[in-house]
This record gives structure tokens, C-alpha cells and sequence, in this order.
């Protein structure tokens, strides 16, 4: 394995900062020592350290790698793959709890808890372990030298609660953090990218549970995300899993199906599918192999790369999937890619390797460890934030858009998808009804037109808003999103400076459902999607008509003749079933009836404001 150069200035700084790859499987760190970042080696092996916990009887959790052997003799005190649950509620991780032997609650605010010995932890907390023994690994190689700087990547499609997560699981751990940045970013810096004048790059990163594709474009050596796609919820894991069923299947038909249930076997099973896995990346054909003395089992078979190959068909598809649509995000063709770089440690599959350089038609950059090339680029963005290399910037993007609730369930969109960050973007809102001294907000992500079907982030309410007729208060709404993604809402009203502002609280995290087809979702919905948006707009507008209407019914009855009362209280009946029936058509038809209905009673409140105006005024002063 060689290292690519990396022509750079070396005006490097006393202290160092650490690089960490936070991984679902396994975390590392790396630092920039003698010109070049350094993966950190304890005794000449590789720091690497598996994101996996393990509670003894008694004393402290154990972190790494003597925590995963103790997978199979303790299996219900091991945590891991806890990446998955990090800003995450129970519902929206239900079929991977279903598969994992983890015993799981809701703390008070929706979010998920993982249990061991007796004790609820947080994702947060657990990922404080992981990111403790990294720094722990990280002091022995660096001779004691101890920096609590770090910077810490993660997935691309992370959003604003799990980049928080990780956060104050830095924070737990007693590091400071100095910036996140996506993984992919990290992985281009590593390959030292930004040396080409100009220039797209793919970079595919296959990790244990998570797939994240990004299209960056450098220019000058400035990088900048153009597009993201991915699955959080596609991995090695899931290749492992196909194996797994295999076996699964095959034990059942000779044990009968109560095995399936006991935990010993579901972390033995696994195991041995990633052996499997693992071997076949080396060898053409493979030993799947199972050996349970307790449960008296001891089975094996024969797979064969092809065989492994056509079992995963539809998860390396599903990849493929997604590089189309960061392809058509960024609006670059395939032929326009210069470089492809692959990511994580599923990318030694050759099956992968063989469907990348056939999609995209030139070979991938493989020349790093792609377990250690994102730890790498952190640690040359660490390098940079320390003051030692400056001839580079970083451009992220954020992958879904962000916006407001509006009246009647409609989204404002105030920051869209793949909007380079950092960003802030501010929008003018109004009160709906007369003499409403409080605003509430709802911050939503997604691509879908109605709240409803977005995302919901949290809701603040701005309060002390002077008493006044509807429409007239002036709020204006910002939203900031800063270089590490992370999102701040404020609103204030212009009068009186009354303000408010959100701390995202991570009270929902995102269904599966929701994870996998946000993007697909909001295009396959568009047309549907519009139809309720205008209906929407339409019964909030139809809302404020009858307002104002009702409002000055009186004054209509004193002041015009009976054929346009009766018009106006007809048009008021139909708005008001309109509104109920929520049919677009009838919105639309009513609401078209009403402007007419009110033509004359807006002319006599005219003439009465004219009145009003003159009066007390010579002819010269008007
Ligand atoms: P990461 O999250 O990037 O650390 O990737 C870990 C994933 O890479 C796990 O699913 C591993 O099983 C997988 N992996 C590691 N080495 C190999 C290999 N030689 N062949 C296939 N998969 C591998």
C-alpha cells in the first residue's frame, strides 16, 4: 500500500490535532506528523479500534477489540453498530433493533436508549466511550503527547440531529471538537485532490452501515459538494446479513426455527457471515462455517464469489441507484468524472470494485486503505484548522432542504438541498390573525410541499408580539446553518425586537422509510405533491378572505344594497364548505366567487377611508 503525495506547505504547527473516523464498525484517528497525515500505530498495528462496547459483571465498560470477543460468550452485553442509533427515536430504528440483540427504550424526549446491565445509555454516552479509547489509543502513539483538538467526520447524509449527537458525544468524551466534516470531503483531501487544477470527483464509500455517494468539484484546489445521495441504512452489515440467512435458513431446516431466537447464535451467525465475506474478497470460493457447542450445532457450506455475488445483486443495484441520482443532483454527466475514490472497508469487495469501474468507466482510486483514508483527510483538515496548511477550502452542502410551516400546512422552503454551507438565508412572516401577540414555528427537512410529509425538526414560539390587526406584525425568520452543519432558527419581530430562537432538540429522528426515500419521495410525490400545496395555499388564503369579511359584514349590510349582501353572504357559505371539503376545485371556484363577491364592499370601505381621510383637511392639503 503507498501513500499519495501530497504537495503541501509543511509550516507545521508545534501542537497537533487529532483526525477520527467515528465508523459504525470500527473508529480510528490519524494526525499530521512529518508532512504527511499518519494513521496512529500502538506497537506497529494499525489504532484501530472496533465501535464496540462491552459491560462486565463488574468494573468499567471495555471498549474495541476485547469487547467484540466477547460477542459470543456475553452477547447481551455487547453494544455496537450504536452509529445507527445516534439522534435516532425507537420507531425509527425498529427493523434494526428487530435484527439486533439489544434491549432498547425512549428516554422522555423520543429519543433512543440502549441498555446493559440494568442501565439506560445514550447513543451520545456510548459514542463517548468509542471516542475516549480512540483518544486513549491515540496518547500511547503519540509518546503521552495528549491533544484534545479533534476533527470528526461523519456520513454525508447525517443531518443536523446526528451531527449534534456527535458532537456532544465529543463533548462527553472531554474533546473539542473543531470542526465535523463529511466523510467524503475528508476521503478527497486524503487522496490529495485538490492538487488537480480542475476537475469532478465521485467518491464512493461503502462503510459497515452506512453508503454515502458525493459528487465534488474542485476548481483551483477548492472542493465543493455538489450533490449527495446515499442510504443510511446500506452496508457490509447487510452483506453480512445475506450470508447469514443462508445459514439461517439451512440451521432452522435442522434444528427447527427455536434457535433462530437465541442470542449466542444471532452474534455467532453474524460473525462467521463476515468471516465468509471477508475470505471471498481473497479467494474466488469460501467456507461459511458455524460451530455452537452449546447449541450443538455445527454446520458449514461451500459459497462461491459468484454465488455471493448474486445473492447481493439488489444491494450493489441500490448503490448504483444512488450514484444516478448524485450524477443527476449535480448535474454532471458520467463521462464529466475525472476521478472516483473508494471509500470504507466494503469497497475491497471485488464484486463492488468491478461494478463501480464498469458504471462509471475508469478505475477507481484504490491506493489507500479505505478503512483509513477518511481518518486521513480529518487529519489533514485537522492540520489546516491548526494553522498549518491554508491553501485549501472546504465546501459542504446540505443534503436536505430545511423551511417553515405555513399557514394551512405548507412548506416554505428557506434553505435549499445542496446549498453550499455555511449558509443563512432569512424570510419575512406575518401574524394570520387580528390581535395574535404569539407565533408558533415549526422547522421542517425534507423535500415534500406540506409540513406533514416533511421531516419535523422542532417547533420554538415567538412570544410578546404587540397586539394588531392581521398581517401587519413583521417577523423576520433566519435560518443559520454554520461550517459544521449545524442548524440555528431565530425569529424577531421587527416593532418591538421581540426574538426567539431554536435548539434543535433531536425529538424525532428520521423512520426508514423516511431515510431511504426522502430524495425519491419528494420526486415521485411532485405532481401530487403540488396539487395539495396549491390546495393549501388556497384554504389559507380563503381563511384570510373570511376573516376580513365577517370582520366588515356589518358595515356591508349599512352600506350596500341588498343584491351584494346577499352575494357576499352566498360567497361566504361557499368558502366556508370549501374549506371543509378541502378539494382544490372547489377552493379555487370559491375562492374566485368571493373576489367578486367582495368587489363592492372593498370600493365602500374605500370610500369610507377616503371619507375619513378628508375630513378635518382643506381641499389643499389632499
Ligand atoms: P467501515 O465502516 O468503513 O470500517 O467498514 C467496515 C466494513 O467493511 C465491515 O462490514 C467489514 O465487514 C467490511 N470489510 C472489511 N474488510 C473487508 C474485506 N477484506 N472484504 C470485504 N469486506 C470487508
Amino acid at each position: 500500500m503507498g501513500y499519495i503525495e501530497l504537495n503541501v506547505l509543511n509550516t507545521g504547527p508545534a501542537q497537533s490535532a487529532l483526525g477520527i473516523d467515528l465508523g459504525t464498525t470500527n473508529s480510528l484517528a490519524a494526525v499530521w506528523r512529518d508532512g504527511r497525515p499518519q494513521v496512529l500505530k500502538v506497537d506497529g498495528r494499525s489504532s484501530l479500534v472496533p465501535s464496540v462496547i462491552y459491560f462486565p459483571g463488574d468494573g468499567q465498560p471495555i471498549v474495541g477489540r476485547e469487547a467484540r470477543e466477547q460477542a459470543i460468550a456475553d452477547p447481551e452485553h455487547v453494544l455496537f453498530s450504536i452509529k445507527r442509533f445516534m439522534g435516532r427515536g425507537l420507531k425509527d430504528v425498529a427493523s434494526e433493533l428487530e435484527r439486533l440483540p439489544y434491549r432498547a427504550s425512549e428516554n422522555e424526549r423520543g429519543l433512543i436508549q440502549l441498555e446493559a446491565r440494568g442501565r439506560k445509555y445514550s447513543p451520545e454516552e456510548l459514542s463517548a466511550l468509542i471516542l475516549m479509547k480512540v483518544h486513549d489509543v491515540a496518547c500511547q502513539s503519540l509518546a503521552g503527547q495528549d491533544t484534545k483538538k479533534c476533527v470528526i467526520t461523519v456520513p454525508a447524509y447525517f443531518d443536523d440531529t446526528q451531527r449534534q449527537s456527535t458532537r456532544d458525544a465529543a463533548r462527553i468524551a472531554g474533546l473539542e471538537v473543531l470542526r465535523i466534516i463529511n466523510e467524503p470531503t475528508a476521503a478527497s483531501l486524503a487522496y490529495g485532490l485538490d492538487q488537480r487544477g480542475k476537475g469532478n470527483v465521485v467518491v464512493y464509500d461503502l462503510g459497515g452501515g452506512t453508503f454515502d455517494v458525493t459528487v465534488l468539484s474542485i476548481e483551483e484546489g477548492v472542493f465543493q459538494v455538489r450533490a449527495t445521495a446515499g442510504d443510511t441504512h446500506l452496508g457490509g452489515d447487510d452483506f453480512d446479513q445475506r450470508l447469514a440467512d443462508l445459514a439461517r435458513k439451512a440451521i432452522a431446516a435442522q434444528h427447527g426455527t427455536r434457535v433462530l431466537e437465541d442470542p449466542g447464535f444471532q452474534q455467532a451467525v453474524r460473525l462467521a457471515a463476515e468471516q465468509c465475506k471477508i475470505a471471498l474478497t481473497g479467494d474466488p470460493e469460501a467456507e461459511l462455517h458455524l460451530s455452537i457447542p452449546e447449541l450443538r450445532i455445527s454446520w458449514r457450506q461451500r459459497v462461491t464469489r459468484e454465488e455471493f455475488d448474486a445473492l447481493c445483486a439488489d444491494l450493489h443495484e441500490r448503490t448504483l441507484t444512488a450514484c444516478r441520482q448524485a450524477l443527476s443532483d449535480a448535474k454532471v454527466r458520467v463521462s464529466e468524472i475525472d476521478e472516483v475514490v473508494l471509500v470504507g472497508g466494503s469497497t475491497r469487495m471485488p464484486g463492488v470494485r468491478s461494478r463501480v469501474e464498469s458504471f462509471f468507466g475508469r478505475k477507481p482510486h484504490t491506493e489507500l486503505n479505505p478503512d483509513e483514508v477518511v481518518a486521513l483527510g480529518a487529519a489533514v483538515q485537522a492540520h489546516i484548522l491548526m494553522g498549518g496548511r491554508r491553501d485549501m477550502l472546504l465546501l459542504d452542502v446540505t443534503p436536505l432542504s430545511l423551511g417553515i410551516e405555513t399557514m394551512g400546512g405548507a412548506v416554505s422552503k428557506i434553505i435549499d438541498r445542496n446549498s453550499t454551507i455555511p449558509c443563512e438565508a432569512t424570510e419575512g412572516f406575518t401574524t394570520y390573525a387580528d390581535n395574535q401577540t404569539g407565533i408558533d414555528f415549526h422547522i421542517v427537512q425534507g423535500e415534500r410541499e406540506l409540513a406533514k410529509d416533511c421531516r419535523s425538526l422542532g417547533r420554538f414560539q415567538l412570544k410578546g408580539i404587540p397586539p394588531m390587526p392581521a398581517g401587519l406584525a413583521r417577523v423576520a425568520v433566519k435560518f443559520h446553518i454554520d461550517a459544521d452543519g449545524v442548524l440555528t432558527v431565530s425569529a424577531k419581530e421587527l416593532g418591538t425586537g421581540a426574538n426567539a430562537h431554536i435548539e434543535i432538540q433531536p425529538m424525532h429522528g428520521l423512520t426508514d422509510a423516511e431515510v431511504e426515500g426522502m430524495l425519491s419521495e419528494g420526486f415521485r410525490n411532485a405532481r401530487e405533491d403540488f396539487e395539495a400545496r396549491r390546495a393549501a395555499d388556497l384554504a389559507t388564503e380563503l381563511g384570510t378572505m373570511i376573516q376580513a369579511t365577517e370582520k366588515h359584514m356589518n358595515a356591508a349590510r349599512a352600506g350596500l344594497d341588498r343584491e351584494s349582501v346577499r352575494d357576499l353572504e352566498d360567497a361566504l357559505t361557499a368558502a366556508r364548505a370549501a374549506l371543509q371539503s378541502r378539494d382544490p376545485k372547489a377552493l379555487q371556484s370559491s375562492r374566485d366567487q368571493f373576489e367578486r363577491a367582495t368587489l363592492p364592499l372593498a370600493a365602500l370601505l374605500m370610500n369610507n377611508v377616503a371619507q375619513k381621510a378628508l375630513m378635518g383637511k382643506s381641499l389643499g392639503e389632499v
